[in-house]
């Protein structure tokens, strides 16, 4: 139903168009917002009435190698290394967290192509994306970060830990692996969350929090071995009280930031994003942002720092609580 409407919606005349995807923001049926629990049991740590995550899947080149629609991962890694400088100045400049999900790939500063042969291979697949021939490592180029910056990226992770705001590392599988149940066995998933755990260990960190690569979903239990707390999903309301699933972690739905497919402007786009706070605030539920570091150059620029001015004086006011995923979930777990 939804899917024929839109595509009605694309014959019509682009004012036309605009409008009707304005609309259900004006008559406020969008955001949707879940209505589960109660709104008296939706509490959030001190006087806010509202929660806003920032989420980013940190990836560089992994992220693309079997994509149908990309067939440039160096330019798009290439993008995210151009924008790292200003976007980690930007949540500096407005003291908010990040929760950067990253491929476990990244933490590496080198390796060789057979340190990866303990692990597993998902079988070929063609769904979200196309893996029907050769090895799932194939694309690895097996050197070091200096001559391969798109496939590892420790310099960028310093960047983060040198960034006086409390920024959380989480996890976005070891090299960007469809977690779904019905394309990745569970031994797969196993040693990719394996890998990223022992990886990130030796930097310090310890891995509370997934993004499934690609919108999949799946294998939960896996994470719940690891020690994981909780993960990002996606969800018809946009604005939701962060739930805990069937095995005991929570969960986050959350909208993507970046595209602007209806061709608002960008006073309009901005308008929109903020009310999403207020919504938040006003209905007692959590808005969870997310975004990719090789978002394009626009958006940084001319969105963003709005809508973190934003967030951060709706903070300031006490209405508004601004957490990593992991502090969310901790608070979530506890509370009860
Ligand atoms: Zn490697
Ligand atoms: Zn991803």
């Amino acid at each position: 139903m939804l899917k024929q409407y839109r595509q009605m919606r694309k014959k019509l005349p682009k004012p036309v168009q605009t409008w009707l995807t304005k609309a259900p923001y004006t008559f406020s049926v969008l955001p949707r917002v879940a209505q589960d629990p109660p709104k008296a049991q939706r509490t959030f740590p001190g006087s806010a009435r509202g929660a806003l995550l920032f989420s980013a899947d940190f990836e560089l080149a992994w992220a693309y190698r079997y994509s149908k629609t990309c067939n440039d991962p160096l330019g798009m890694a290439q993008r995210t290394r151009d924008n790292f400088p200003a976007l980690l100045k930007l949540f500096e400049t407005y003291d908010i967290p990040v929760t950067w999900a990253t491929v476990g790939h990244l933490f590496l500063r080198s390796c060789n192509r057979v340190d990866h042969d303990w692990m597993r291979r998902i079988p070929h697949f063609d769904d979200h994306w196309r893996f029907t021939s050769g090895d799932w490592f194939d694309h690895d180029p097996g050197t070091d970060w200096k001559r391969d910056p798109h496939w590892y990226a420790p310099d960028l992770l310093e960047a983060i830990f040198a960034s006086p705001v409390d920024h959380e590392i989480g996890c976005h599988s070891f090299s960007h692996m469809d977690f779904s149940d019905r394309n990745c066995p569970p031994e797969v998933a196993d040693d990719e969350i394996k890998a990223c755990v022992e990886t990130a260990r030796e930097w310090g960190i310890e891995l509370k929090s997934m993004v499934f690569p690609g919108g999949t979903y799946g294998n939960v239990e896996i994470l719940k071995k690891h020690g994981f707390t909780n993960y990002r999903r996606k969800s018809q309301c946009v604005l939701h009280y962060p739930y805990i699933d069937e095995m005991g972690l929570v969960v986050s739905p959350s909208k993507g930031l970046g595209d602007n497919e209806f061709g608002w402007s960008h006073d309009y786009m901005i308008k929109n994003l903020c009310s999403h706070i207020d919504k938040a605030i006003k209905t007692r539920t959590c808005v969870h942002f997310w975004f990719h570091p090789d978002i394009d150059s626009w958006f940084l620029a001319t969105i963003m720092p709005s809508l973190l001015r934003y967030a951060a004086s709706r903070r300031e006011s006490g209405d508004l609580w601004i957490a990593t995923m992991a502090d969310c979930a901790d608070y979530m777990l506890k509370k009860d």
